[in-house]
């Protein structure tokens, strides 16, 4: 079975083979993908998902790729990006957005309109999709407290509402984890209308406040591990000594020690390596079992 040839025929949308997982990755690490595809809408996604099942092919989605760790071997999956499924609207203080849309240019555009709730948003490079499934949040906020709904593809590819009540929303956890089989299609936010002034004040403070403290001129995924209760990872990084630690070329940030950074042409094992020499050496220094917040993809 040619499945390129296949999916071809299908006239599904965009598709690309060969591709340098460096291009899709906010790390720009990882090795080749077999193929990418980027169906042209939802009935097309639907096509290709039940082609995908019908045959047993493995597949997974990938938002902008910034909060994943690709291994150097051939990804041979079907990598599925959502990037045309982009739609956004806002009617009162009620904005939609299609999985693929950019959370930065949501949040943007709504804080631009004078909503307040999403200015935590502006900073996190991510995906609706990827953002919701990720409970991505900053600054004591997190997608939980402003999604009211979720458009998803479950099991049977049928398209369901989920709740806020169903979305389970925890620390950088979601329903979507325990069930990798849904496809988030798109959000609804629920904002509050503020004052123009003051929502653009704390986005360009807290841009400024990320300049500051984060390696932002160099590839990441921003936070390596989640922050344990009570404490900050990158405080148990930094009295470990392990600031500037490098393997190949991915180094522990001197400005930010929960930050790995990409110096230069890091491989997805240099990236693994220093994440578990750090998770590691900091369980034998302090005691504390740090948990990885990225994902790593393809390492079986
Ligand atoms: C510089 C920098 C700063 C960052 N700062 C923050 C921050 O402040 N707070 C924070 O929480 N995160 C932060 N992140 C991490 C990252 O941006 C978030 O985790 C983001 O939510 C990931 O979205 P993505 O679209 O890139 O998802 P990806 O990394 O592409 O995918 C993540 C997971 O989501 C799944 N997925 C993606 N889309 C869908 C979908 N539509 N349906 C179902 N599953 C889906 C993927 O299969 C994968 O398992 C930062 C990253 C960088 C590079």
């Amino acid at each position: 079975m040619d499945i390129i040839k296949d999916i071809e025929k299908m006239k599904i949308g965009k598709i690309e083979k060969n591709v340098s997982l460096k291009k899709y990755t906010t790390y720009k690490a990882g090795g080749i993908a077999s193929i990418i595809v980027t169906p042209k809408d939802e009935l097309k996604l639907i096509e290709l998902l039940k082609y995908l099942k019908q045959n047993n092919i493995k597949y997974k989605i990938l938002g902008n790729g910034s909060n994943l760790i690709f291994s150097d071997k051939l990804f041979s999956d079907v990598l599925i990006k959502l990037s045309f499924i982009d739609n956004c609207t806002i009617n009162d203080t009620i904005v939609k957005a299609g999985a693929g849309c950019s959370l930065i240019s949501v949040a943007m555009k709504a804080s631009r309109m004078g909503l307040t709730g999403m200015e935590f948003a502006t900073g996190i490079p991510g995906t609706i999709g990827g953002a919701v499934y990720m409970n991505a949040g900053a600054y004591k906020s997190d997608m939980g407290y402003i999604v009211s709904e979720v458009r998803a593809l479950n099991d049977n590819l049928e398209i369901v509402t989920l709740y806020n009540k169903d979305l389970n929303f925890k620390y950088r956890s979601s329903f979507f984890q325990n069930h990798k089989n849904y496809i988030c299609l798109e959000a609804t936010m629920v904002l509050k209308k503020g004052d123009k002034n003051l929502i653009k004040q704390l986005i360009e403070d807290r841009k400024q406040k990320r300049i500051m403290t984060q390696p932002l001129n160099f590839p990441s995924a921003g936070s390596v591990f989640r922050n344990p209760d009570n404490d900050y990872a990158w405080r148990l990084i930094d009295v470990c000594g392990l600031k500037g630690y490098r393997i190949g070329d991915a180094e522990v940030s001197v400005k930010h020690a929960n930050f790995i950074i990409n110096k230069g042409n890091a491989s997805g094992k240099d990236i693994h390596d220093l994440i578990l020499f750090v998770k590691e050496t900091v369980k034998k220094e302090t005691g504390v079992d740090l948990k990885v917040e990225q994902e790593f993809v393809n390492w079986e």
